[in-house]
C-alpha cells in the first residue's frame, strides 16, 4: 500500500533544502520497492501570504491523514512584525499540537570527517551517536496556572511544571523502545533531588524497566547531565527527559556535532503520524543563493524511513550515502574546514552527490 507523505517546504531556505531531500526520498522508495504518494502543502509565512493563516485547516487535515510530514522551516523577517498569534511559528506550534506530537527525537550524530568542527576535542566526539528524546506537549511550557500578577504590591511571575503518570509513561515507552533498537542503554534525566514532579517521573520510568529487560536504565540529575554531555558525551546512548530539560540538553548536544546544517529531528504521535524536519531555521541570510546545507533535511528523511515507514534499510542507506559524500571531501560552505582535499559545493550539487552515493 502506498504511503502518504505531505511535504511542507515553508519559508526561506525551506524550499531549497526540500528539493534534494524529496529527490533522495523518492530514489530510496524506488530502491526498497515502496510506493509513495507525495503531495505538497502550505505552512508558515508563505501560507499567511497565500491564505491569511499560518496553518490553513486543509494543511492540518492532510497532515493528520498522512503517514509522515516533511517540513522545511517557517519564519523570516518579512513576517516579524505580525502579532504573536498570527506569526509563521504559530503554524508549527499548531501542527505539533494538532497532531499530538508528544515525542521529539533529536539525534546528535557526528560524521567522522566533521569531527574537527565540534567545539570539543575530536577524540571526545569522534563516533558520537546520541539520541535525545524530549517530551514535547507537556511540562512547564504548557502547565497551568501560569502568568504574571500583582501580589503584595509587586509583580510575580509563575509557571507550573506538571506531568501526569500517563504522560511520563508514554514518553518513557518510546525511549525504552528506541534504546532496544539502538545500543540498549537509556538514561532518564530529572531533578528528583528537588522537584516532586520529577520524583514521580523517576518512579514511573523505573516501574517500566522490568518490561524492557534488554535495556540498561540509569538516572541522572539534569545539572550533571549537562556537565557530562560536554565532559564525556560518548557515555550516552538514549537520553529521555521532560520538555524544558530536553529543550536545553538537545541544543547542547547538537553543538557537539559542530553544525546546525547537519541535524535532523523527528516528532512522533500516538496516532502514528510523524513530523520530520531539520533542527535549523529558515536562514534568511543565505536564502535563494544555493548556499544552504540540505543534509539535515536529507537525514530527516532517513529518520522518516526508520520511524514512520518501517524501512530501516533505506534509513541506513541514506545515512551511509551522506557519510560517503563527506568522506569524499564534499562540503557545503557551513561545514567547510581547512583540509586541502575539501571541495565546496552548493545545495543542489550536494543533493546530487547524495543521490549518486545512495546504494540501498
Ligand atoms: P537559523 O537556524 O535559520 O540560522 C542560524 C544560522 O545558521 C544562520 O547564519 C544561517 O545562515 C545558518 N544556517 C541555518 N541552517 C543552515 C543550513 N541548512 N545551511 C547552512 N547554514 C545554515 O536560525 P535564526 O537565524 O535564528 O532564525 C531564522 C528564522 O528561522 C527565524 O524567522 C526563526 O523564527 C526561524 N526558525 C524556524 C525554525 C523552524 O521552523 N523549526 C527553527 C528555528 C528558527
Amino acid at each position: 500500500m502506498a504511503k502518504d507523505i505531505l511535504i511542507l517546504p515553508g519559508d526561506g531556505i525551506g524550499a531549497e533544502v526540500m528539493a534534494p531531500a524529496v529527490a533522495v526520498m523518492t530514489a530510496a522508495a524506488a530502491a526498497v520497492g515502496i510506493e509513495l504518494n507525495v503531495s505538497e502543502g502550505l505552512v508558515g509565512g508563505i501560507a499567511i501570504d497565500e491564505t491569511g493563516s499560518p496553518l490553513p485547516t486543509g494543511t492540518l487535515e492532510r497532515a493528520a491523514a498522512a503517514d509522515a510530514v516533511l517540513l522545511g522551516g517557517v519564519g523570516g523577517p518579512r513576517w516579524d512584525d505580525l502579532p504573536t498569534d498570527q506569526r509563521p511559528e504559530k503554524g508549527l506550534l499548531g501542527l505539533r499540537q494538532g497532531l499530538g506530537l508528544f515525542a521529539n527525537l533529536r539525534p546528535a550524530l557526528l560524521f567522522g570527517p566533521l569531527a574537527a568542527a565540534s567545539s570539543l576535542k575530536p577524540e571526545l566526539v569522534a563516533g558520537l551517536d546520541i539520541l535525545i528524546i524530549r517530551e514535547l506537549t507537556g511540562g512547564i511550557y504548557f502547565g497551568e496556572p501560569r502568568g504574571v500578577e500583582v501580589r503584595d504590591n509587586e509583580r510575580v511571575g509563575f509557571n507550573t511544571l506538571v506531568y501526569s503518570e500517563h504522560e511520563i509513561e508514554r514518553i518513557a515507552r518510546v525511549a525504552f523502545e528506541m534504546a532496544q533498537k539502538r545500543g540498549g542503554r537509556l538514561c532518564s534525566v530529572d531533578k528528583a533531588n528537588v522537584l516532586e514532579v520529577t520524583q514521580l517521573w523517576r518512579e514511573v520510568v523505573t516501574g517500566l524497566a522490568g518490561e524492557y529487560p534488554d535495556v540498561e536504565l540509569s538516572h541522572m540529575y539534569v545539572d550533571n547531565a549537562a556537565m557530562q554531555l560536554v565532559r564525556a558525551p560518548k557515555q550516552f546512548d538514549v537520553i529521555v527527559t521532560g520538555n524544558m530539560f530536553g529543550d536545553i540538553l538537545s541544543d547542547c548536544a547538537a553543538m557537539l556535532t559542530g553544525s546546525l546544517g547537519m541535524l535532523p529531528s523527528a516528532s512522533l504521535a500516538s496516532s502514528g503520524v510523524g513530523l520530520y524536519e531539520p533542527v535549523h531555521g529558515t536562514a534568511p541570510d543565505i536564502a535563494g543563493r544555493d548556499l544552504a546545507n540540505p543534509l539535515a533535511t536529507i537525514l530527516s528523511v532517513a529518520m522518516m524511513y526508520r520511524y514512520s515507514l518501517d524501512q530501516p534499510g533505506a534509513a541506513d542507506a541514506i545515512e551511509n550515502a551522506v557519510g560517503a559524500v563527506l568522506a569524499a571531501g564534499y562540503r557545503t560552505a557551513d561545514i567547510r574546514g581547512d583540509a586541502a582535499d575539501e571541495q565546496v559545493v552548493g545545495t543542489g550539487r550536494m543533493g546530487e552527490l547524495v543521490l549518486e552515493h545512495l546504494s540501498v
